[in-house]
C-alpha cells in the first residue's frame, strides 16, 4: 500500500541547505519520491513511499520543533506517482512574483477556516464568496459549486486578479487551492489590497474532500503528480463529474497529454473513453497529421543515415 503526503509550513528556515542535506538523507533512507522546495521563508512538499514510511517521514518531520504542528494531508497514492526525488532550495516556497509587494504570510495572511466551518456556511446558505486561486486546467475538472476563479493563468500572475474581484471588497470571501499553500499568500494579497473580510480554507480543498467527499466540492481534484486528478469515494453514486471533453464537450475527468510532444494546441486535456480511441490521444487533427509527417521524415533520415554508413563501411 502506498500513500502519499502533501504539507507546507510557513517558518523561519535559517540555514535552508542544512535542512536539504538532513531531509535528503531522511527520505533516501525511507524510499521516498517526490519534491520538497525549501526557501528561508519555510518549506512545501509532496512524498509518496510505502504507508509505513510516510508515517515514519511524517514522525521525523515533526520531531522538528519547526514542524512540529505541520498539518498533514494523506491520499492514496499508487507506487508510480513520482518519477524521482528532488530536494531543492528556492527563494520562495511557492512562486508569486509580487516582487516588491510580496506576502510574509506569517504577518498577513487571510483567516483559516475549517473545512467544517465552509460546510456549515455553505449548509446556512451564508452570504459568502468562494475565490478560488487555482489555474483553469485545475478547476474544470473540479470546483466548488458557485465559486470564482479569478483569470489566473498562473500563480505567478497573482497581482492582474484584483480588478475582476473588485466587487467583493466589502464581502466576506475564502480562498481555496488544493492544499493550501497557494492561499497563504493570496489571501493575504486580498488583506494587503484592502478587502475587508478574507479567509482562507484550512488544509485546502483536499482536507474538505476528505472529510465531505462528494459534497459541496463537485468533480476531481487536480494534483501535481503522477495521479493526475483524484478523489475520495468517487465511484459513490454522488460523484459528480463536472469536467468536459476537450472534444466532444461530454462529461470527462480524466486529463490526457496530446499525444504529439509538440502539440499546437491544448497539450493537456480532458477526454472521454470514446474520444481518446477516435482520435488516439490526439487534441487535434493537425497534431495527428504533425506526427505523421515527423514520423516520416525520422524513417526517411534513418534509411539516409544507413546507407551512408554502408558507403563508409564499404569505401574502408
Ligand atoms: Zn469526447
Ligand atoms: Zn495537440
Amino acid at each position: 500500500m502506498y500513500q502519499i503526503v502533501l504539507f507546507y509550513k510557513y517558518t523561519d528556515i535559517e540555514d535552508p541547505q542544512a535542512l536539504m542535506n538532513s531531509q535528503r538523507q531522511l527520505c533516501v533512507g525511507l524510499g521516498l519520491k517526490g519534491r520538497l522546495i525549501i526557501a528561508k521563508e519555510g518549506v512545501n512538499g509532496t512524498f509518496e513511499g510505502t504507508t509505513e514510511n510516510i508515517s515514519k517521514y511524517v514522525s521525523a518531520l515533526k520531531t522538528d520543533p519547526r514542524f512540529a504542528d505541520v498539518h498533514i494531508k494523506l491520499s492514496d497514492g499508487n507506487g508510480d506517482a513520482f518519477p524521482r526525488l528532488s530536494i531543492k532550495v528556492r527563494n520562495e516556497i511557492v512562486s508569486s512574483h509580487l516582487g516588491e509587494k510580496d506576502i510574509d504570510p506569517r504577518k498577513t495572511t487571510g483567516k483559516y477556516l475549517q473545512a467544517e466551518e465552509l460546510h456549515q456556511w455553505i449548509k446556512d446558505g451564508k452570504e459568502f464568496y468562494i475565490v478560488d486561486m487555482r489555474n483553469d486546467y485545475e478547476f474544470d475538472v473540479g470546483r466548488f459549486a458557485g465559486s470564482i476563479l479569478p483569470p489566473l493563468k498562473n500563480f505567478r500572475d497573482l497581482s492582474g486578479i484584483l480588478p475582476s474581484i473588485a466587487s467583493l471588497k466589502n464581502k466576506t470571501v475564502v480562498t481555496v487551492c488544493t492544499g493550501g499553500v497557494r492561499c497563504e499568500k493570496a489571501s493575504g494579497f486580498l488583506v494587503d489590497n484592502g478587502f475587508a473580510d478574507v479567509y482562507q480554507l484550512y488544509g485546502g480543498i483536499v482536507t474538505y474532500m476528505e472529510k465531505f467527499p462528494n459534497e459541496a466540492f463537485k468533480g476531481a481534484l487536480y494534483v501535481f503528480d503522477g495521479r493526475v486528478t483524484m478523489g475520495f469515494n468517487l465511484n459513490d453514486p454522488k460523484h459528480e463529474v463536472v469536467g468536459n471533453c476537450w472534444h466532444c464537450q461530454k462529461p470527462a475527468e480524466r486529463y490526457l497529454d496530446c499525444a504529439y510532444i509538440h502539440c499546437h494546441g491544448k497539450r493537456h486535456f480532458l477526454c472521454c473513453d470514446e474520444c481518446l480511441k477516435t482520435h488516439e490521444g490526439f487534441c487535434s487533427a493537425k497534431c495527428k497529421m504533425a506526427l505523421t509527417v515527423r514520423n516520416f521524415y525520422d524513417k526517411i533520415h534513418s534509411i539516409i543515415k544507413k546507407l551512408h554508413v554502408q558507403k563508409n563501411h564499404s569505401t574502408n
